[in-house]
């Protein structure tokens, strides 16, 4: 965990001297409706003392818990909810680092990040996640580091500028703010037994920390099976009804996204609304969101809105964005819920389902008010040779595509901002691709994939990246007929 934010062993004399009514609390909100997401129900009136940062008293009455100093905060009308957790994404997605993501997200609710810096781990390594986790761990909010556990995701076939290997993860699984290992993009190799990938993921699993999984197949058979028992905890990777309830069967926890480019909550969900699943195993989250919808759609306030709209109930809804991302990362008893001793990471809305996020504490400060940023989001001194790690020669000619596509179904795997409005939703594309640059993603991989396996409609045009069409010879039998593998007319990204 990280350290600049005192241990709850640290705190808990003060916190029972609060709770006890000995010490006065920094800060009580009273008047709201409290939700407890680990009894999963609402309780009118209830009241939550704070002291250093984490809640001291959550129950009926904290008048005992005032004294001189304590900020009383008055909230009828409202309910207290616990902050949100976004249980997978990746800062760079948001073409920000982390200081400029956590600005952008405290204000939609967000107080918990799990972020996987893969994309400056394919360029710089192990010290560009070391950049990101330094500058993460400033934050005034809980931005929680994954180490990347595929650069590059397939091995051989990949320009990345650096290759994480075993020794990366075990050396990294040390550091402060590192949670576990971010998601096991090779499921090919997984699935094979490929020494290094199993190494990653043991070096990962010896230092007691999660392994992220990134199964992006529909073959539920032997190869998911082989996949769920190399130590994968989680998968976002899912599109299908099955999908999820395959992954929870195994004892993993399906993690259902929105994003920019990922739709997929809505015909997942159904495991839970339809088909009456536990929903204990279920995890909301975002994976990869442009800053464009950060600040015009939000971000897991977004997720949580469109889950409910799906018919999700709203404190179940509320639980796969907090306390059950919290159990999966082994955090249950530091975050997630508003309850003794963990961090006081809240918001006050005046709706369940609508979800206006009018007031964000994080570790007990008031970090936004009525979607303006109150809080200092400090960032690194990148150094110089980081900050111009991009050399890009500009295209002769807007666009990639030397012809274009067939209308109405084509579709782009890159992760540039053009592409992650143009992803297909049941085989369609909603636009054609406009990507000027050039773009190296994994994402492509499983866009092919996805329709290698019958997804796409017949005669699909797939713009991708180099790499991902390098990505292409990685599969046997690629259906040729099905795919037209474009590279971008602009020079690769060179790597330092
Ligand atoms: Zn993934
Ligand atoms: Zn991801």
């Amino acid at each position: 965990m990280d350290q600049p934010f005192p241990s709850r062993a640290d705190c808990a004399p003060r916190l029972v001297a609060v709770a006890a009514g000995r010490a006065p609390a920094d800060l009580v909100i009273r008047g709201a409706t409290l939700a407890n997401v680990q009894s999963r129900e609402l309780l009118p009136g209830w009241q939550v003392a704070v002291a250093q940062g984490r809640f001291a008293y959550v129950g009926p009455d904290a008048s005992h818990c005032i004294g001189e100093g304590t900020e009383v905060v008055e909230a009828a009308g409202q309910f207290l909810i616990p902050g949100l957790i976004d249980g997978h994404m990746h800062v760079e997605s948001g073409m920000l680092t982390p200081a400029g993501f956590c600005a952008a997200v405290l204000p939609h609710g967000t107080t918990t990040m799990v972020c996987d810096p893969h994309e400056i781990a394919n360029v710089l390594g192990l010290r560009g996640v070391r950049l990101m986790h330094d500058e993460a761990i400033l934050q005034p909010a809980s931005m929680l580091m994954q180490m990347p556990s595929c650069a590059p995701s397939a091995p051989g076939l990949e320009t990345t500028g650096f290759a994480i290997d075993e020794t990366h993860v075990a050396e990294a699984m040390t550091w402060p703010g590192i949670i576990g290992l971010g998601e096991m993009m090779n499921f090919p190799g997984v699935v094979a037994g490929d020494p290094r990938m199993l190494a990653e993921m043991a070096a990962t699993m010896r230092a007691g920390k999660t392994v992220g999984g990134h199964y992006a197949s529909p073959d539920l058979g032997p190869a998911f099976h082989a996949y769920a028992a190399g130590g994968a905890a989680d998968d976002h990777e899912g599109t299908r009804e099955e999908d999820a309830v395959a992954r929870v069967r195994q004892g993993m926890r399906a993690m259902l996204r929105l994003g920019s480019a990922w739709h997929d909550v809505e015909a997942q969900i159904t495991a839970i609304t339809r088909r009456g699943l536990d929903p204990r195993n279920f995890i909301l989250c975002t994976d990869d969101c442009h800053s464009g919808t950060l600040v015009h759609e939000g971000h897991m306030d977004r997720v949580l809105r469109h889950a409910i709209a799906c018919g999700l109930d709203p404190l179940v809804a509320l639980q796969m964005a907090t306390v059950n991302t919290a159990t999966h990362f082994g955090l249950e008893r530091e975050l997630g819920s508003i309850a003794p001793g963990r961090r006081a990471d809240m918001i006050l809305t005046s709706d369940l389902r609508g979800l206006p996020i009018e007031r964000v504490w994080a570790r007990g400060r008031l970090v936004a008010e009525g979607g303006r940023l109150l809080a200092d989001c400090p960032r690194l001194d990148w150094p110089q040779d980081v900050r111009r790690s991009i050399r890009l020669a500009r295209p002769s000619r807007p666009g990639i595509s030397p012809s274009p596509p067939p209308t109405g179904a084509s579709a782009c795997g890159c992760a540039s901002s053009a592409s992650s409005r143009t992803r297909p939703r049941r085989g369609r594309c909603r636009s054609t691709c406009r990507c000027g640059t050039a773009s190296w993603n994994r994402k492509g991989m499983s866009h092919i994939w996805r329709w290698w396996n019958g997804t796409a409609p017949a005669g699909a045009s797939v713009a991708v990246s180099s790499q991902a069409s390098a990505i292409a010879g990685a599969w046997p039998s690629p259906p040729a007929s099905r795919m037209t593998a474009i590279t971008c007319s602009s020079r690769a990204p060179t790597a330092i």
